[in-house]
């Protein structure tokens, strides 16, 4: 059967087990097809299968983070045996196709180039999620895109609708432009009909986090496919901007929160011939993210008896990697994020005449975790101040190395509160938070991304700061404190009740609001039923 649906992504959060994603794009992607797998829509995910993952990213003593990348195999691929070619520079390179549906996911072809009829560097264009410089991303984006649309068509299926998660598979389009350029049509109609088809949903509200490339690199990797200089620049610029080409070359684009869309909007108001930017917020698989006790809860105490349990076992974890064995009884903040500078993870440490008495005189403890991306010094500094944190309050500050699925998990099930306080706008979503809320970890944030769309101040969560103006890292800092010391504190230590009321709405409030099969049901009805049949 034709699936209805291809999904394009870079990278794929499936399972603990496997290493095909860095963060929550990938874990967005993951939770689509095992929520479009539940739903029965007709969707394929297209992927790469990256050797070494992204980065095992390991602590030294002197806290500062080395990678590793250990080689991933998995039994439990299977090898399509179709084999298809990209061009890259001027030689070809052969792609063999895996497929997996082992996660209870929708089938997911991955691409792979580790074969022996390829040489070196063509070898590894597979090899490192985000690895490499330019040219290697170029390479990667050709085998993505390109070699995406050619496995599509190798396998006998023909989508009705391309869905580009993110600008990486933008190159898709120039293989559906060309091949309706080889039946005659002119360039413009080409594109006309492939914009028909074409789904863009962006992710980054950083204009640096918008990737571009010189157009003469792209030709001189042979991105280009056949189109001239004029019509890729006609497509994405000169620099070629791949958020820019995904906007002109989609009949909808979306983006990920209803902020995020207001944001998107703004940002990209300038690109003459950009689809419209609506947005459709993220969710999550409860399948995958939520305790099943506590989706079973009824009752106060069954509710409180599911979290205990959820905290003993991650505070066991922290025991096993750290020996740092924390009270149960203490109230417990967790923050796990990829270092960017706009996530501020340090800011409860700002004013350390403010955290010091929280944290020495024992209300009050602080898990963290994150990864740096491994050419990112500064993000390492962030994670090795993370680090250096947890050694000057020794029993109430930890840091859990190489975050992962499973660190994830733990932590957003069993957390009492999950902080998050990116500077706004600059978070488009935020899936964590969505996690920590469904499992009732109570959602403490900014109002940024998914978090205005859900808050009920004090009833579901808190929100705090949101400065845009002047000094918004004091400001922040100093709501956060305040949020703290007069709400999060006494309501956790001093009136047990309304803490457990505020899970329980907590959890009601997001549940299905915020779950992958609420955020599969709008693409259906706001985009891909929109969109004309070809
Ligand atoms: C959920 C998740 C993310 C995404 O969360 P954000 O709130 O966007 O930071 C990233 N990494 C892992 C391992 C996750 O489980």
């Amino acid at each position: 059967m034709d699936p209805r649906i291809a999904y394009f992504s870079m990278e794929y959060g499936l399972s603990e087990e496997m290493h095909a994603y860095a963060g929550g794009l990938g874990i967005l992607a993951g939770d689509y097809l095992k929520g479009a797998a539940d739903l029965g829509l007709p969707l394929v995910g297209i992927g790469i299968l990256w050797r070494h993952g992204y980065t095992t990213q390991l602590i030294g003593d002197s806290g500062w983070p080395t990678d590793k990348y250990p080689d991933f195999r998995y039994d439990f691929l299977e090898d399509t045996g179709v084999r298809i070619s990209v061009t890259v520079r001027d030689h070809p390179v052969a792609i063999r196709i895996w497929k997996t549906t082992h996660f209870g996911n929708a089938p997911l072809f991955m691409l792979d180039t580790n074969l022996p009829e390829n040489a070196q560097p063509d070898r590894d264009i597979t090899a490192h999620l985000y690895g490499g410089g330019r040219d290697e991303r170029i390479a990667q984006e050709i085998v993505l895109g390109i070699g995406g649309a050619r496995a599509l068509t190798a396998l006998g299926m023909r989508p009705e609708i391309y869905h580009f998660n993110e600008g990486h598979a933008v190159l898709a389009a120039t293989e559906l432009i060309q091949r309706r350029m080889e039946d005659g049509r002119s360039f413009q109609d080409a594109w006309n009909e492939v914009r028909n088809m074409v789904v863009f949903t962006t992710h980054t509200p950083v204009a640096a986090g918008n990737e571009w490339h010189p157009l003469d690199a792209m030709f001189a990797m042979g991105a280009n496919n056949g189109l001239t200089w004029e019509q890729m620049s006609a497509l994405g610029d000169d620099p070629f901007n791949m958020t820019v080409a995904g906007l002109r070359l989609s009949r909808i684009a979306n983006a990920v929160s209803e902020l995020h869309g207001h944001t998107a909007r703004e940002m990209w108001a300038h690109v003459h011939g950009a689809a419209p930017i609506i947005h459709v917020t993220n969710g999550v698989h409860p399948g995958t993210w939520q305790n099943p006790a506590i989706a079973a809860a009824n009752t106060d105490q069954e509710i409180w008896n599911a979290h205990k349990e959820a905290k003993r076992a991650l505070l066991n974890e922290i025991y096993a990697r750290t020996g740092t064995w924390m009270d149960p009884n203490t109230l417990l903040i967790g923050y796990a994020r990829r270092a960017a500078a706009y996530k501020r993870s340090a800011l409860i440490f700002r004013d350390p005449g403010r955290i010091d008495p929280l944290l020495r005189e024992g209300g009050l403890n602080l898990v963290f975790a994150g990864k740096a991306h491994p050419r990112d010094e500064g993000g390492k500094g962030i994670i090795s101040h993370l680090v250096h944190k947890s050694r000057e309050y020794p029993g109430h500050v930890v840091f859990l190395q190489n975050y992962d699925m499973r660190v994830g998990r733990l932590l957003t099930q069993g957390c009492d509160v999950w902080l998050n306080n990116p500077r706004i706008p600059l978070e488009a979503s935020g899936t964590s938070g969505m996690k920590a809320a469904m499992n009732g970890t109570l959602h403490l944030s900014t109002p940024d991304g998914w978090w205005p769309e859900a808050v009920q101040q004090g009833v579901n969560g808190w929100a705090f700061g949101g400065g845009e103006h002047g000094d918004v890292d004091e400001y922040d800092a100093n709501q956060l404190y305040d949020v703290l010391t007069h709400e999060v504190v006494p309501t956790y230590y001093g009136n047990r009740d309304r803490w457990i009321s505020m899970m329980r709405a907590s959890i009601a409030s997001t549940s299905e609001a915020f779950s992958v099969h609420r955020m599969i049901r709008e693409y259906e009805a706001l985009i891909y039923n929109q969109l004309a049949r070809v």
